[in-house]
């Protein structure tokens, strides 16, 4: 059994696929063909965001946002200790410092009250929030910008994980001033290789951008108005998310069925708590994570699965404010977050796990936890 399976999604569109590959073959552009604005038009739309713009992975898209607000050194930002480490990776490699807050404990994202308490004790230069939509499911956007701006901060949506999620009746991706999306083949809309996609509907914003991913480039093609970077996103990778994407929101609603169907039967245990979806929320399911008891538990639910040959993975055993890279810097206790990530296990999830895998699934977590 696959984790995530996609080769069964390979199946369905692979004709279609080589068939884009080989436009790509015949006309030649490799590099800003006509697949990338083709690409960055569908999925402008689909957001409901008047710019898109191609990038080589959702880490740069990440950097290339912090650029757009010329974050450097001196500068604070906010964002989650329980996320993957490009989050935080890029705010500390353009010279800023990341200013830790403690997550939700029951949707994993960062959370507005402890956003205020830090910004009302914070003595840096803070700039932005980097909020991030964990597992699929968008964090609380009305709450964090409402506080952002009343304070002056940037908001920037890190939506590496909840392309395709829906807030209030808006779309990931169109939460923030500005949004970041990544193609990584396990995301929920993945490429065969690194992408990613930046969102905004500021037209200086979206300018700056472009130039900033193409070496700082102004007017002419030798005219250098930023220090950029070599950040564009393939053609041939857009080529393939263009198939990709017309299977998408069939797959949204095959993700939703499987997530219920866990939770349905999940929930029944008492060691188990399953993802709570706030209303007026839509999770787009990167991830189905559980909460068991204690470390313990999981550690013997891990093995019994692989026993059996189902994989899992545990998102994130070690929150970013513990890693090495900290080591020589006081950061305050997240006690959410170092709660969460000892007891958080993510179960296989993908759009073609059928009923017969999952039942099986379920099965043997109920009999590994009932062994314990
Ligand atoms: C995957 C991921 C990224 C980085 O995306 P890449 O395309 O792999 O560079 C950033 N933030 C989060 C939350 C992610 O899950």
């Amino acid at each position: 059994m696959q984790f995530i399976d996609l080769k069964t999604q390979q199946k369905s569109i692979r004709s279609n696929i080589e068939n884009r590959l080989r436009q790509v073959l015949d006309h030649g552009q490799y590099i800003m063909g006509p697949e990338i604005t083709e690409l960055e038009n569908q999925l402008s739309k689909y957001v409901g965001i008047k710019h898109a713009i191609g990038v080589s992975s959702g880490t740069d898209a990440l950097m290339l946002a912090l650029m757009n607000y010329d974050v450097g050194q001196g500068d604070a930002i906010l964002t989650t200790p329980f996320t993957f480490i490009a989050t935080v990776e890029m705010i500390c490699l353009l010279g800023a410092t990341p200013v830790f807050v403690d997550i939700d404990p029951v949707t994993f994202n960062i959370d507005p009250s402890a956003i205020k308490q830090t910004i009302e004790k914070c003595q840096s230069n803070l700039r932005g929030i980097v909020a991030v939509d964990l597992f699929g499911l968008p964090a609380d956007y009305h709450a964090i910008n409402s506080l952002a701006k009343d304070h002056g901060l940037f908001v920037i949506e890190d939506a590496a994980q909840s392309f395709g999620a829906v807030y209030h009746g808006k779309r990931a991706c169109s939460l923030a001033e500005i949004a970041c999306t990544s193609f990584f083949p396990a995301k929920p809309l993945g490429g065969y290789g690194d992408g990613g996609m930046c969102f905004t509907n500021d037209d200086a914003f979206a300018e700056k951008i472009r130039s900033l991913m193409l070496h700082g480039q102004g007017k002419h093609r030798y005219s250098h108005t930023h220090v950029g970077i070599n950040g564009r996103l393939d053609s041939i990778q857009a080529a393939i998310l263009l198939e990709k994407f017309s299977i998408f929101p069939d797959e949204c609603i095959a993700r939703q069925t499987i997530a219920n169907r866990y939770t349905q039967k999940l929930k029944t245990h008492p060691s188990i708590t399953t993802p709570h979806i706030p209303d007026n929320y839509q999770s787009v399911w990167a991830q189905y994570s559980i909460l068991l008891e204690n470390i313990d538990q999981r550690q013997q639910l891990q093995s019994r699965l692989k026993d059996k040959n189902i994989p899992t993975a545990i998102y994130y055993p070690v929150p970013i404010h513990q890693q090495p890279i900290f080591k020589d810097v006081q950061t305050p206790k997240m006690p959410v977050s170092e709660d969460i990530s000892n007891r958080i296990v993510s179960l296989p999830m993908h759009p073609y796990l059928s009923e017969t895998q999952q039942d099986l699934i379920i099965a043997a977590v109920f009999e590994a936890l009932d062994d314990c």
